[in-house]
C-alpha cells in the first residue's frame, strides 16, 4: 500500500517516536466487526446459535465483536437484521452518547446508519430518532438499514443541513456529526481514499465541517449534547476543528475527546469529541401534521387483527400516494425530503389494503399470529425471491416468513403456494 508522502510526513511529525509502531499498523489486515442487534435478539440468544465464529467482544462496545468472515453481510441472520457490520473503532461514538438524553436525536451525517443504528439501539425504541443524510442515494441505503434492524422510533430524511436548520431550531437534545471526513483512518480499507487525500482535500474538508458544525449548533437545545466524530487523524478536521468551533460558540463546552489510533488499538482509528450546549433559547417545530384517512386505518385494522397477536398502536398517517406510516410519539413535521416516517405499514389504494415489507420486519415472532418458519435452504431460496411451496394445511393469506425466530418478510399463501413478496432490491444474488 502506498500511503500519500505529504501525509505520512505530517503523522511523522506530529507522533514522533511513536510513528514507526503507526506505520507498522498499515502492515495488518482491516479489521472486520459486527454489532449486534439488540432491538431484535438479546446478546445471549446471539451467543447461543451465532451465525459463524465470532471474536474477542469490542473493548468500548459490549454490543460489538471482530470478526474473520469476509461474507458476513450474506448470511440470513444479516438479512434478518440481528447485526450490522462496521468497523470497530467507529463504534466509540457510542461510548459517548451512551450518557446522554436522547428524546430528540439528530443524526446529521448518517449514511450508510452505523452511528444511527447504534444509538437505535441504545435508546431502546424510546424518544425519536432523525437520521439524515444529504446524498439521495447513500439516503435509500441507509434507510434500508433502518428497515432491516426494525427500527421504529425513525425518521429517515434526505437534505442539507441548512435546510433542517431552518426548521428545528433549538430541538434535539442530542445530535451527532459523523463528519464527511478526508477518511485517513479508511486507507486500509477504501484505497480511493488514498487516492483522493491531498493537503488540499483536507482543508476543503476542515471547511465543510464547519459549516456542518455551525448548523448543528443552532439544532441544538439549551443543554443538549452534539457529538463530532471523524475517521481520519488530521489536526484541521479533529481537535482544531473543536478548538475553532468552542472559539466562535461561547455557549458551547467540551465534556471530552478521545483519539483512537491505529497502532494503540485493534481498529483503523477514529475521532470522537462531546459538547454540552448551556445557552440557547426556546425549542422551535411543529408537531408532525398526521393525515387520517378513516377507511384506510380500517383496512389496516381489520388486516392487522389477523396478522398480529397485538394491534400496533399508535396515530397512522396516510400519504396522498396512499404510502400508510406509524408515527412515532412526538415526531417533529420534518418539511424536508422524507423516506421513511416510523414503522411503514402498507399501502391503501382506495379499495385495498396492502402490507409493507417494513411492517413484517418491524415484528418480532411473538407478535406475528401468521408466522412461517423456513429452514436454512429454503430461507436462503425466500431471500432470492423464488415462489416455494407450502403446507396446505396453513390458511391462505398473508404471512411473516421468518428464519429461526426472526421475520424475514412478508408473503402469501395460496392454496399450498407461497408466494414470495420479499422486496426486489432486497434480494440475495448469487
Ligand atoms: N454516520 C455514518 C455511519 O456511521 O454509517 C457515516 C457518515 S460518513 C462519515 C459522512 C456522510 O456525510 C456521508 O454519507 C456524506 O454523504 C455526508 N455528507 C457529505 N457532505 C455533506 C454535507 N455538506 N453536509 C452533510 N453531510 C454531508
Amino acid at each position: 500500500m502506498k500511503l500519500p508522502e505529504e501525509f505520512l510526513r505530517r503523522m511523522e511529525q506530529r507522533l514522533g517516536e511513536e510513528y514507526p509502531a503507526f506505520l507498522q499498523s498499515y502492515e495488518k489486515p482491516p479489521y472486520r466487526a459486527l454489532r449486534v442487534n439488540t432491538l431484535k435478539i438479546s446478546l445471549e440468544d446471539f451467543f447461543r446459535e451465532p451465525p459463524f465464529p465470532l471474536g474477542a467482544q469490542i473493548d468500548w462496545e459490549y454490543r460489538g465483536m471482530y470478526i474473520d468472515e469476509p461474507k458476513a453481510g450474506a448470511y440470513i441472520e444479516h438479512f434478518a437484521g440481528l447485526y450490522y457490520l462496521q468497523e470497530p473503532s467507529a463504534m466509540t461514538v457510542g461510548e459517548f452518547t451512551d450518557g446522554c438524553k436522547k428524546e430528540r436525536v439528530l443524526d446529521l451525517c448518517a449514511a450508510p446508519g452505523g452511528k444511527s443504528t447504534q444509538i437505535a439501539a441504545q435508546m431502546e425504541g424510546e424518544g425519536i430518532l432523525i437520521s439524515n443524510e444529504i446524498d439521495a442515494g447513500r439516503a435509500k441505503i441507509l434507510s434500508q438499514n433502518i428497515e432491516r434492524l426494525g427500527i421504529r422510533n425513525c425518521a429517515v430524511t434526505n437534505a442539507a443541513p441548512e435546510q433542517l436548520a431552518k426548521n428545528f431550531p433549538e430541538y434535539f437534545d442530542l445530535i451527532v456529526v459523523d463528519a464527511p471526513c478526508s477518511g485517513e483512518g479508511m486507507f486500509k480499507k477504501e484505497p480511493e481514499a488514498i487516492a483522493h487525500w491531498s493537503l488540499q482535500n483536507v482543508a476543503l474538508c476542515a471547511a465543510r465541517q464547519r459549516d456542518i458544525l455551525d448548523y448543528a449548533a443552532r439544532m441544538l437545545a439549551q443543554g443538549g449534547s452534539l457529538l463530532y466524530s471523524t475517521c481520519t487523524f488530521s489536526e484541521e478536521e479533529d481537535e482544531g476543528q473543536i478548538r475553532a468551533f468552542l472559539s466562535r460558540h461561547g455557549e458551547f463546552a467540551l465534556e471530552g475527546d478521545e483519539k483512537l489510533l491505529p497502532h494503540k488499538i485493534n481498529g483503523e482509528g477514529h475521532y470522537c469529541a462531546l459538547l454540552v450546549k448551556n445557552g440557547g433559547g426556546q425549542r422551535g417545530a411543529k408537531p408532525y401534521p398526521v393525515k387520517k384517512n378513516a377507511r384506510a386505518n380500517k383496512a389496516f385494522y381489520e388486516f392487522a387483527e389477523e396478522f398480529c397477536t397485538s394491534v400496533p398502536q399508535g396515530e397512522i398517517t396516510t400519504l396522498d400516494d396512499g404510502r400508510m406510516y406509524l408515527v412515532p410519539a412526538g415526531m417533529p413535521a420534518l418539511g424536508v425530503r422524507t423516506l421513511r416516517l416510523g414503522v411503514e405499514l402498507g399501502e391503501w389504494d382506495g379499495k385495498i389494503f396492502r402490507p409493507a415489507h417494513a411492517f413484517a420486519v418491524s415484528l418480532k415472532k411473538e407478535q406475528c399470529r401468521r408466522f412461517y418458519p423456513l429452514g436454512k435452504e429454503l430461507a436462503q431460496r425466500y431471500l432470492r425471491g423464488e415462489t416455494l411451496a407450502c403446507s396446505p394445511s396453513f390458511e391462505n393469506g398473508w404471512c411473516a416468513v421468518g428464519y429461526r425466530s426472526y421475520p424475514l418478510g412478508l408473503g402469501k399463501i395460496v392454496n399450498g403456494t407461497l408466494k414470495n413478496h420479499y422486496p426486489k432490491g432486497l434480494r440475495l444474488r448469487g
